[in-house]
């Protein structure tokens, strides 16, 4: 097992967030990623320091226009006479029809709702978050494809919500998606499982035409629940790509029993596709604590699913993604761990 982190993940610190006509304290805060590191300190296993992989990945995956403004953004919102908050927020929702004239006019264009403010460092994290995840997928280019090869990245900010040309829910850089088009010259077939509390709406987006990246996801009801407007069942991919898309939405206040039922459908789903590598989102917003959960997974619940995962016998890159009950993450990190390295 191989994992990788980057301190300068830990530089974006959001102010704040707006959600449901109320600003709300940050949940997504650089504590998440002190609080991740602690597990494989305390087991002894070793963290691989990310190096820079570049830009061109993201831009394979990204509009240029959008990492443009993500890059650059802060130092045009700053240099406004007007006086601005102390970060990127926009109050407009354009993404069509909008020239994207202004710093207030891209801010409108690429800010898909109240949960991706744009401070003086989240450009650096982000950047860093997704080389983290790109580390991954470099040593299985490099490295060869042994079949248990389990690879995990402690990434922050989290990724599955950006869209093509959009950031929203806590998410700027959608590092799934970006590793899955990495890995495409060698690996034909890849399958995203991503079993977070909220659904992943920017990798069904990205990949919602296409055959040869399946997506599954096990997320809460979206129904009033982040993303609001998509992770329905009947979602299910366009054109050739019509049955790769695959959402597992849960009602809300399912036990642990019921979130394993859905998430060995969506296993169900990988295992007929049959892919060459696997990519975990993994969302520690399913425990029965978190501020965010609409379920109710325990601790062990994260070695359950480490086991299915590790039965499923291919390469695997984990993303960890949500989670904001911090003073549990190390714990529960350590249980997902286990399930990998205790043999039963
Ligand atoms: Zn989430």
């Amino acid at each position: 097992m191989k994992i990788y982190s980057h301190e300068n993940q830990k530089l974006h610190k959001p102010k704040s967030f707006y959600s449901r006509g109320k600003i709300h304290q940050p949940q997504e805060k650089p504590e998440r990623l002190t609080a991740l590191l602690r597990a494989p300190e305390a087991m002894g296993l070793n963290v691989i320091d990310a190096k820079e992989i570049g830009i061109d990945p993201i831009l394979a995956v990204h509009d240029f226009g959008y990492v443009e403004f993500l890059k650059n953004g802060y130092d045009e919102w700053i240099a406004l006479e007007d006086e601005v908050g102390e970060e990127v927020q926009t109050s407009i929702y354009m993404p069509h029809n909008n020239f994207g004239l202004g710093i207030l006019a891209k801010a409108a264009k690429y800010q898909a709702d109240g949960s991706a403010p744009i401070g003086k460092y989240t450009w650096t994290s982000i950047y860093w978050s997704a080389q983290t995840a790109l580390n991954a997928a470099d040593a299985l280019l490099k490295e060869g494809e042994p079949s248990n090869k389990v690879q995990i990245c402690l990434t922050r900010p989290a990724g599955h919500h950006a869209r093509k040309s959009a950031a929203g829910g806590f998410c700027y850089l959608n590092n799934a998606a970006i590793i899955a088009e990495y890995l495409k010259p060698k690996f034909k077939k890849i399958a995203i499982i991503d079993t977070d509390m909220h659904h992943g709406q920017g990798i069904q987006e990205i990949f919602y035409n296409r055959k040869d990246v399946l997506y599954a996801s096990v997320h809460g009801s979206p129904i009033n629940f982040y993303p609001i407007v998509s992770g329905h069942e009947h979602e299910k991919g366009e054109g050739e790509g019509y049955g790769y898309n695959n959402n597992f939405p849960m009602p809300h206040g399912t036990d642990e029993d019921g979130f394993f039922n859905y998430v060995d459908k969506a296993i169900d789903k990988v295992k007929l596709f049959n892919p060459d590598v696997v990519i975990h989102v993994l969302g520690f917003d399913v425990y029965k604590d978190d501020p965010q959960a609409k379920c109710n997974v325990s601790t062990n619940g994260f070695f359950r699913l480490s086991k299915k995962l590790k039965a499923l016998n291919k390469p695997i890159i984990i993303l960890v993604e949500g989670g904001y009950c911090i003073e549990k993450l190390n714990e529960n990190l350590q249980a997902f761990i286990s399930g990998f390295t205790l043999d039963e």
